[in-house]
């Protein structure tokens, strides 16, 4: 028997999850190509070098994740081999209920010492840039040799400060999104795709 979802996602690309009806932006197919080819740009850029993987909390984890073991399966069809990377986290809560000041609050740093390290940020998505930017001039003041930052998603309309990541993933309209890591109170980020919440199942 067809189930209520299967027939949603069959006729109108729409997922129900959750109770929620999600629309997809970004398909699962599109993630994984987009986070193989960042990884094709990283090995490029960082050749001969261990980089440092530092995952944003809680929503990189995902990103973080897939992007790693891109770079440690390697690409045969261009030559890329595996690429050794190391990986830290930290946790970050944005604006601590001042969204004007871009004030960003540390709840679980780092536990790698990072001078003379080529450090990589990678996060799930950059808005006003707020939060990136307060992060990057933190871990810059323990002298990386190199500090650079990878995101999967850009909402460049948004954006508050002057700020550019070196490799991103895709730039996309200016919706709130969720899957992939990104939530909603805390919900949704385990689906493999990107999309938006449109309304109650
Ligand atoms: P910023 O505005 O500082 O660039 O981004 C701050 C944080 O807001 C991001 O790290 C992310 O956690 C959250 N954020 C921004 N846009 C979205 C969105 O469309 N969906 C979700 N789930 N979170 C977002």
């Amino acid at each position: 028997m067809a189930t209520h979802q299967s027939e949603i996602q069959a006729h109108t690309g729409l997922i129900e999850f959750n109770g929620q009806i999600i629309e997809k932006m970004v398909s699962e197919h599109e993630v994984q190509a987009m986070v193989q080819r960042l990884a094709d740009e990283i090995y490029r850029d960082y050749a001969g070098k261990k980089p440092l993987l530092v995952g944003i909390l809680k929503g990189a984890n995902l990103f973080v994740g897939d992007l790693a073991r891109e770079l440690g399966r390697g690409n045969p069809e261009i030559g890329r081999l595996p690429m050794p990377v190391e990986i830290d986290f930290l946790q970050v809560s944005s604006y601590a209920g001042d969204t004007s000041t871009g004030h960003v609050e540390k709840k679980m740093d780092i536990s790698t010492d990072i001078k003379g390290r080529d450090v990589l940020l990678v996060e799930d998505i950059v808005d006003t840039g707020k939060t990136l930017t307060w992060i990057k001039k933190q871990l810059q003041e323990r002298q990386p040799a190199s500090l650079n930052v990878c995101v999967l998603v850009d909402k460049p309309e948004r954006r508050e400060v002057y700020f550019k990541p070196e490799y991103t993933g895709k730039s996309i309209p200016n919706k709130f999104v969720v899957g992939y890591g990104l939530d909603f109170n805390q919900e949704f980020r385990n689906l493999p795709f990107i999309g938006i919440v449109v309304g109650q199942a």
